[in-house]
């Protein structure tokens, strides 16, 4: 009888530990988010170019800023090529310096 209370209390125990370890888990994946590919080196189709505009859009803030490489996930390569498209399409007025 006694080993069985003290089986529940150990059971009582554990789960809420476990439970624990399993949010500080989740809460790593949040924070670190899933690692994420180039999707130009991925897409051969996708062209970078300063007059799509729809797909240079994905590579700016609501506010018109550049989305930095660690946040966007492409490559050097293309994130210097996505930059400099932007920078033309900024110029001609395809894309916002800053958004009103
Ligand atoms: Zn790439």
């Amino acid at each position: 009888m006694s080993e069985e209370k003290d089986e529940k209390v150990d059971a009582k125990n554990f789960v809420p530990k476990d439970k624990m370890e399993n949010d500080q888990i989740k809460n790593r994946k949040k924070m670190f988010l899933r690692r994420k590919v180039c999707r130009f080196c991925v897409d051969e189709n996708l062209k970078i170019d300063y007059k799509e505009v729809d797909t240079l859009r994905r590579f700016i803030t609501e506010g018109g800023k550049i989305i930095p490489k660690r946040m966007s996930g492409n490559c050097s390569k293309h994130q210097r090529r996505v930059a400099a498209a932007i920078k033309v399409a900024r110029a001609i007025a395809l894309l916002p310096y800053v958004k009103a």
